[in-house]
């Protein structure tokens, strides 16, 4: 009989385990605490695989040396108790689909910036023509993309999560791409910067001297851990304040910050100004920094990547340009789901903002912002069930702060507002589930009201 695999939660990642599960002769069995997605358990029962939902039942569950916990299940959900005390290895989704990928590895995680630089990777590879998988926390799962792909990718390149990478146990990439470490999902970590901070960093524990590490040097967090020297990667530095010489791979801005230039170990740098880049803005001349970077240790042609790098079309709901109304422009962040983020999109607004902003707080602090709202922001708008602590930090700064309970309110509210040469900008700071059911629902929304016009 076939060894049997515990999979908790029936998700994308769940159902992409199960998949590649049964391909490669195990018996897996699904179970979900919540209703499951229509299309993903009809997959499950067209394959013949065995599922339940609504609730956790281990009287169905035959015993199973090895469970995949999908990436929304915290590590201290009472459900796993028992399946520890029997001595199952608890493993993620991309811990599992790992041991059975062939070909090279680039893992990028971070707090923001993951899916924009997993983006351009992946372009600069396919526009090589290197067979490329772009799998993760992006869309498809790892695993599904292993079991559905008929001749395995050249370079796999995965968006990983901080919940992904809390389920390793061998996972080793390539090159992995450490983009920043900001306060984020603190509410699954103990409230604590230190374990959040010690998970995201977990993405190079397993790597050697042979790997790479292309790592924020300007973040003081990812400092912190580069100094205590607890990876044997070889480190390549990506910054934007400080510059380096060409001792190995690097990438950091020119003396008038007006280019930035890639070294390698073996041939003469390369450079590319920022204005042809086509993603705009500080933190997206980082993302593309690292791209390139990781593209030169893929040993892509400096011409290739610069290609790349210039004809990218950009992600939907980042900082995604909607449509100039009346001379007013409209910019969809909804992604835009923590400090950090909307920090860098106001940071490269160049016109007064009408700034919608509100949904559920995951235990924000909005001190970094202050200043750049007080400068920036004519009016708030806020677009969340409770919005009473925007209020009461921003209220002070701006000209105005409106409440709006639906996309459509919000929009007419800015427009109404608006005067020619504004930017409303939806980044909200928050998570969307308080009105919409994800951010992609609440960009969409946005969008839409804004085409109405
Ligand atoms: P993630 O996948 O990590 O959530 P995205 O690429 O989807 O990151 O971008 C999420 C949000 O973060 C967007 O609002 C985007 O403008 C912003 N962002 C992108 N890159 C960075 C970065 N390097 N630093 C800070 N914010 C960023």
């Amino acid at each position: 009989m076939s060894e049997n695999i515990l999979i908790l939660g029936a998700g994308e990642s769940g159902v992409g385990a199960a998949k590649l599960a049964l391909t490669l002769g195990f018996t897996p069995f699904v179970s979900d605490s919540g209703a499951g997605k229509k299309s993903l358990l009809g997959e499950l029962k067209s394959l013949g695989i065995r599922y339940e939902i609504e609730g956790h039942n281990p009287d169905n569950w035959v015993s199973s040396t090895t469970v995949i916990k999908s990436p929304g299940i915290p590590d201290t959900a009472s459900i796993l108790t028992p399946l520890r005390a029997s001595g199952s290895e608890i493993i993620s989704e991309i811990e599992f689909a790992s041991r059975y990928s062939k070909g090279k590895v680039v893992a990028i995680t971070g707090a923001n910036g993951k899916t924009t630089t997993t983006a351009l990777i992946h372009r600069m590879l396919t526009d090589a023509g290197v067979n490329a998988a772009c799998v993760g926390n992006i869309g498809t799962s790892w695993a599904r993309d292993i079991a559905e792909r008929k001749t395995p990718a050249e370079v796999t390149v995965v968006e990983a999560s901080s919940f992904q990478l809390d389920g390793i146990t061998t996972f080793r990439p390539d090159i992995a791409v450490l983009l920043n470490i900001t306060p984020d999902h603190l509410d699954r970590y103990d409230n604590s910067l230190e374990n959040y901070s010690a998970s995201k960093w977990r993405i190079t524990t397993n790597q050697t001297s042979s790997d790479y590490l292309v790592y924020n040097s300007d973040d003081v967090e990812i400092d912190r851990h580069i100094k205590a020297r607890n990876t044997k990667a070889t480190l390549v530095a990506v910054s934007i304040n400080k510059r380096f010489e060409s001792t190995g791979f690097n990438a950091c801005l020119g003396l008038k910050k007006k280019e930035f230039t890639i070294h390698t170990p073996y041939k003469k740098p390369f450079s590319m100004t920022i204005q042809e880049l086509a993603l705009q803005g500080k933190h997206n001349l980082f993302n593309s920094m690292a791209a390139g970077v990781t593209g030169r240790i893929l040993e892509l042609r400096n011409e290739g990547i610069r290609e790349s790098l210039t004809h990218f079309e950009g992600i939907e709901h980042r900082l995604e340009f909607i449509a100039t109304v009346n001379d007013i422009k409209f910019i969809n962040d909804s992604k835009a789901t923590n400090v950090n983020s909307v920090w860098y999109a106001l940071e490269c607004m160049e016109t007064p903002v009408i700034w919608v902003a509100g949904g559920v707080d995951k235990g924000n602090d909005y001190s970094d912002l202050l200043s750049l709202v007080e400068k920036k922001v004519k009016h708030l708008i806020c677009l969340g069930k409770d919005n009473k602590k925007l209020i009461k930090t921003f209220s002070h700064l701006v000209e105005s702060v409106h409440v709006a309970k639906t996309a459509t309110e919000a929009v007419q509210i800015a427009y109404d507002l608006g005067t020619p040469n504004d930017t409303v900008l939806l980044s909200p700071a928050c998570a969307s589930f308080d009105i919409f059911g994800s951010y992609e629902e609440r960009g969409f929304k946005f969008k839409q009201a804004v085409k109405g016009l």
